[in-house]
């Protein structure tokens, strides 16, 4: 996988150092993740909170030594929120105001109760095609919601992510969100994460600026059709 992403930033004329490895661990046991723990990964991504939390408890279980990042990359509704915030490093899809509202309050009581030291980065999750039941906020509202999230005293804006609409030109996408990555980084210098790029499409990610790739079936095989 690293050389498949090493190759797509040698053909996008970028360091490879540039672009960091996000291992999509949904749906597979602690165990997988131990596994790439020991080959050296240390960022996992989940996309339900419950499911998360569990994993991260048994994975340090089985690599006590070992810290790791948990990402939330999946769908939060705003009464999960508490869950999440304990041991997220980043949540990855922030879409809302209400959810922005939301998880600025559960930061403030997880630092009152000690569960957590620092605010908690978030990325907004961009709509690239206004289609809302994937997820995402619609570009014309992202400025406003990135304002919204700066001034929150428990989050930090480091940036967006987005998924590339189903039966789009994945390159066509994720320019569309280089140009908007650009204009919320011209805003909040901060926000210098890009997160794009998934099994499929990773090569147009890396080649339109992605700071970082969410690569599940790559490195894992694909998952169980019949899984949840
Ligand atoms: C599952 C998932 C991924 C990884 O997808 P693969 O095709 O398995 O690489 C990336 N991002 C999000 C938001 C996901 O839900």
């Amino acid at each position: 996988m690293r050389g498949r992403i090493a190759a797509a930033c040698a053909a996008a004329g970028r360091s490879a150092e540039d672009v960091a490895l996000l291992a999509v661990t949904k749906s597979r046991p602690a165990s997988d993740v131990a596994i790439l723990v020991d080959l050296g990964l240390r960022e996992f991504g989940e996309n339900r909170p419950q499911e998360a939390a569990a994993k991260a408890a048994e994975l340090a279980q089985l690599r006590p030594d070992i810290d790791v990042r948990w990402h939330l990359v999946g769908r939060l509704q705003r009464n999960k929120v508490r869950s999440v915030v304990p041991w997220a490093a980043r949540v990855e899809s922030v879409d809302s105001a209400r959810l922005v509202d939301a998880l600025d309050a559960a930061v403030a009581r997880a630092r009152q109760r000690a569960e957590r030291h620092h605010p908690l980065p978030v990325l907004l999750q961009l709509s690239l095609d206004g289609d809302p039941s994937r997820g995402g906020i619609p570009l014309a509202n992202a400025s406003a919601l990135a304002a919204l999230v700066a001034a929150a005293e428990g989050l930090v804006l480091r940036g967006v992510m987005a998924v590339a609409p189903l039966g789009a030109d994945p390159n066509q996408a994720f320019a569309l969100l280089a140009r908007e990555a650009a204009r919320i980084r011209a805003e909040h210098p901060g926000a210098r994460v890009l997160s794009a790029g998934m099994t499929a499409d990773l090569e147009a990610a890396i080649h339109n600026g992605s700071t970082c790739v969410r690569v599940g079936a790559a490195l894992l095989g694909e998952r169980p059709i019949t899984s949840p």
